[in-house]
C-alpha cells in the first residue's frame, strides 16, 4: 500500500508531520513519500500542482493531504494559486464524493457555537459533490484581464452544470451510506430558482426509488442553513452540489466545536481517496504551533478504513483521540476553562501514547 503525503502550506506541515507519527506506530505494511503542493510547489517548481506530484498521487492507494494557500498569492493569475492543486487533484483523480463527517465528541459540547442540548450526540454526514458544479463550469467568464482580477470589465460569469450520470453516482453514494446509518437522506438544492438543480432535485428522486428503506427529503439550501443551526440533529446524511455543499460543510464544522477537529475523505470510484482536515492553511496561526492536529489524524483514519482496507486501525485511532479529549488536552481553538492548553506536537504526542496504552 501507497500513501502521497502531500502536506502544502501554511499549518499544513505542522498537522501532517503529527499524523504521520500516529500513522508510523501502527506498524503497518505502507510505504509513504512526500510531495510538494499548493504555494510551497509554485516556490520551488512555479506550478501548484507539478506533474510529479499529480504523478504520484495517482500512483498511491490514497493521498493524505494538508492544506494549500496564503494571502501572498492573491494576486497570482488564478492558474497558478495554490487553491488549483486541490482543484486538479480532484479533476485528475476523479474524485467525486466528499465525504464530511460532523460529529460532536460529548467532551467538546461546550466548544459549540451552539446550545449544549442541540448539539450532543450530533452525528451527520455531509456528502458533497466535488468535481462538478459551477467550480467547474464552461466558460468561466473573463473579459478584460488574466491576472485573476478585473479592473474596468462590466461583468464577470460562471456557469453551473450538472450531467445526468454525475448526479447519479453522488445520489448512489448517498444512498448507500444512509443504508449503513440512520436510513434518512436529505437532498439540499435550490430548485425554486435554478434549472440545474431542478435537474439534480428530479434526478436524485429517481435514484431514490431503488433504495426504498431510505427516507428522502428535499430541502431547499436557505433553509438547508437555517435548519443545520436550529436543529442539526434532524439530519442524518445531506447529500448536495459542490457550491451547496462547500458552504453547508463549514457551518455543519462549526456546530461540532471547531473546524480543527473534522476531517474528511474524498473518493473516486476505486476507492482511491484524498483525505485532508476540513479547514484551510490558516495563515494566520501558521508556524506558531497551535494549530488542532486531530483533523488531520482523524482524516488518515478514514483513508485507513475507506482506502487501505484497515478498519481496525482505524477504530483504533478514533479511540485514542477520543481517550485524550478524555484527559482534557485541548489545543487553543477548542479550549474551555477547567481543560489543559497545548500545542500541535504535544497534542500529536498524547495521541501516539494513547494508541500504546
Ligand atoms: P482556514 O480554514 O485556513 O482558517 C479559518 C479559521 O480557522 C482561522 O482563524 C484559522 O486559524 C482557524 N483554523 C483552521 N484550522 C485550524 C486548526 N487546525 N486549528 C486551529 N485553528 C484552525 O480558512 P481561511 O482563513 O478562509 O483560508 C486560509 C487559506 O486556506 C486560504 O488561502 C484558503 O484559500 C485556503 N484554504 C485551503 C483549503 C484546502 O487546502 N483544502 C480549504 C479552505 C481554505
Amino acid at each position: 500500500m501507497k500513501i502521497a503525503v502531500l502536506p502544502g502550506d501554511g499549518i499544513g506541515t505542522e498537522i501532517v508531520a503529527e499524523a504521520i507519527k500516529v500513522l508510523k506506530v501502527l506498524d503497518l505494511p505502507f510505504e509513504m513519500e512526500t510531495a510538494l503542493v499548493g504555494g510551497a510547489a509554485y516556490e520551488a517548481h512555479g506550478h501548484p500542482l507539478p506533474e510529479s506530484t499529480l504523478k504520484l498521487a495517482q500512483a498511491s492507494d490514497a493521498v493524505l493531504f494538508g492544506a494549500v494557500g496564503d494571502w501572498k498569492y492573491d494576486t497570482l493569475d488564478r492558474p497558478l494559486r495554490p487553491e488549483q492543486a486541490i482543484l486538479g487533484l480532484r479533476k485528475n483523480m476523479g474524485l467525486f464524493a466528499n465525504f464530511r463527517p460532523a460529529i460532536c465528541y460529548p467532551q467538546l459540547v461546550d466548544a459549540s457555537s451552539l446550545k449544549p442540548e442541540l448539539v450532543a450526540g450530533l452525528d451527520i454526514l455531509i456528502i458533497r459533490e466535488l468535481t462538478g458544479d459551477i467550480y467547474f463550469g464552461q466558460p468561466r467568464g473573463r473579459r478584460v484581464a488574466t491576472d485573476g482580477h478585473f479592473p474596468g470589465a462590466e461583468e464577470a460569469f460562471d456557469t453551473m452544470r450538472y450531467s445526468r450520470p454525475e448526479i447519479e453516482r453522488i445520489a448512489h453514494v448517498a444512498f448507500q451510506a444512509a443504508m449503513k446509518r440512520d436510513k434518512r437522506v436529505t437532498s439540499v438544492d435550490k430548485a425554486n430558482v435554478l434549472e440545474t438543480f431542478q435537474f439534480w432535485k428530479d434526478i436524485v428522486t429517481e435514484i431514490g426509488l431503488q433504495y426504498p428503506e431510505v427516507t428522502l427529503d428535499h430541502m431547499y439550501v436557505d433553509n438547508a442553513a437555517m435548519q443545520l443551526v436550529r436543529a442539526p440533529k434532524r439530519f442524518d446524511v445531506v447529500v448536495t452540489g459542490n457550491m451547496f455543499g462547500d458552504i453547508l460543510s463549514d457551518a455543519a464544522a462549526m456546530l461540532t466545536g471547531s473546524i480543527g477537529m473534522l476531517p474528511s475523505a474524498s473518493l473516486n470510484s476505486k476507492n482511491q481517496g484524498l483525505y485532508e482536515p476540513s479547514h484551510g492553511s490558516a495563515p494566520d496561526i501558521a508556524g506558531k504551533g497551535i494549530a488542532n492536529p486531530l483533523a488531520t489524524i482523524l482524516s488518515a483514519a478514514m483513508m485507513l478504513r475507506f482506502s487501505l482496507n484497515q478498519a481496525a486501525a482505524a477504530d483504533r485511532i478514533e479511540a485514542a483521540v477520543s481517550k485524550v479529549l478524555d484527559s482534557g488536552l485541548r489545543t487553543t481553538d477548542i479550549w474551555s476553562e477547567g481543560t489543559t492548553r497545548v500545542g500541535t506536537t504535544a497534542m500529536g504526542d498524547a495521541v501516539v501514547a494513547a494508541l500504546a496504552k
